[in-house]
Order: structure tokens, then C-alpha cells, then sequence
């Protein structure tokens, strides 16, 4: 699975006013490119296009964990 150029003829322009997902493009981690294409599959690589964005959630929630760590844990000093 490699990026063989196709996917740049299907490049997608930043929307205006609006989320890329929310517009119908589609992610592919592959790539590293949005494109608009229908499909569920990377035209290009042929890898599984990402349709919606990750879960912020779930990234807040794992933040607001590393922070706390930080807070409770005091650095281990180095002799
Ligand atoms: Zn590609
Ligand atoms: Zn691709």
C-alpha cells in the first residue's frame, strides 16, 4: 500500500465555512491528502479512506489525563 500519485488529480480545496468531512471529502492516511471520492477506498493506495474525524472526546478526555499525571507526580530529580 504506497501513495502512486493518483490521488493528487482527486485533491480536494479546503472548504470555506465548513469541515472538510462535512463537505464529503474523505482522509487517507496514506496519502496524507483529502480527496473528494465517493468511494470507501483510497483510488490511489487502495487503503480505507477516513470519513469523520477523530473522536475529540476521547482525545480531551486522554489530555486532561497526562495533565493530571503531571500535576501529581513530581518530576524524579536526576543525581
Ligand atoms: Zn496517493
Ligand atoms: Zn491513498
Amino acid at each position: 500500500m504506497t501513495c502512486k500519485g493518483i490521488c493528487i488529480r482527486h485533491r480536494a480545496q479546503k472548504p470555506v465555512g465548513s469541515g472538510r468531512y462535512v463537505s464529503g471529502q474523505r482522509r487517507c492516511q496514506i496519502c496524507e491528502i483529502f480527496i473528494r471520492w465517493e468511494g470507501l477506498w483510497c483510488p490511489c493506495c487502495g487503503y480505507r479512506l477516513r470519513t469523520k474525524p477523530r473522536n475529540l472526546k476521547y482525545k480531551a478526555k486522554l489530555r486532561a489525563r497526562s495533565k493530571r499525571l503531571e500535576i501529581t507526580q513530581p518530576a524524579i530529580t536526576v543525581r
